[in-house]
């Protein structure tokens, strides 16, 4: 398909069809904080297809978790803010726009390629080498679900590190197997489905294990990461279909 047409498409026909779908499926077994609805099913997503998407608004299990906590957290990305936001959410790209007063970046490696998916305002920055910014710049960064995708991971971690100022926070999402202590990582791996068997993901290169604490670490951060458990409900989190064993990978620069 043509990518202009794509995109038309994208704006006009998907929103017509998901606010459709939502409504097939509206029910009382699942609950989506992103987009306020109830249904009697998610959706199957992602290479494992588990029923993780909400059939409205696509919302996925990290963006949920992510949802539920800026709701009980209305200073993390507030008013008055620098907020540097790494491979932007459409849902939460909208949603931190319409903050008055909130100084915000969207940014992506791939912000102006041809099949870009992300908004037009989205400014190219590779999260490796920040180049043209200043150190101590930003109050906050999301950075959700990149770092596998990753080779130089560490020097990503030392570029969010450094263009953060002294007090703000970071959080730095990765999937990371509980349990397993030291990250698997495979070089030689590079065909798309036997890593999304061995990742997840067909453009995962890494699965991230206990020791994404020890990395951070290593480049200067210091973590405080919180388990969904302490901030949710076993009820809660099943209803919302969240990770249990997932955490906040909070990261500080003191
Ligand atoms: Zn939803």
């Amino acid at each position: 398909m043509h990518p202009k047409l794509k995109a038309f498409l994208k704006k006009t026909a998907l929103p017509v069809y998901l606010e459709l779908r939502g409504l097939v499926y509206k029910g009382n077994a699942v609950s989506c904080p992103c987009c306020k609805g109830s249904f009697t099913t998610f959706l199957p997503a992602g290479s494992d297809q588990r029923k993780i998407q909400c059939p409205r608004c696509r919302s996925n299990e990290r963006d949920r978790m992510l949802w539920m906590y800026l709701d009980r957290h209305p200073d993390f990305v507030a008013p008055g803010k620098k907020l540097l936001h790494i491979a932007p959410e459409a849902m939460f790209y909208k949603r931190f726009k319409k903050i008055k007063g909130l100084d915000y970046t969207p940014a992506d490696k791939f912000a102006e390629t041809f099949e870009s998916t992300y908004p037009e305002d989205t400014i190219y920055l590779d999260v490796v080498d920040m180049e043209g910014v200043k150190d101590n710049t930003y109050d906050v960064i999301i950075c959700s679900h990149v770092l596998e995708y990753v080779k130089e991971d560490l020097q990503a971690m030392s570029e969010m590190l450094r263009v953060l100022k002294p007090g703000g926070v970071a959080l730095i999402q990765v999937p990371l197997k509980a349990g397993m202590p030291v990250t698997h990582e495979d070089d030689s791996i590079t065909d798309p489905a036997e890593r999304a068997i061995v990742f997840g993901d067909p453009g995962h290169i890494r699965f991230y294990g206990e020791d994404y604490k020890d990395k951070l670490e290593s480049q200067g951060w210091k973590t405080g990461f919180v388990p969904i458990t302490a901030l949710h409900s076993d009820e809660e989190i099943d209803r919302c279909v969240l990770i249990k064993t997932d955490d906040f990978h909070f990261c500080y620069k003191e």
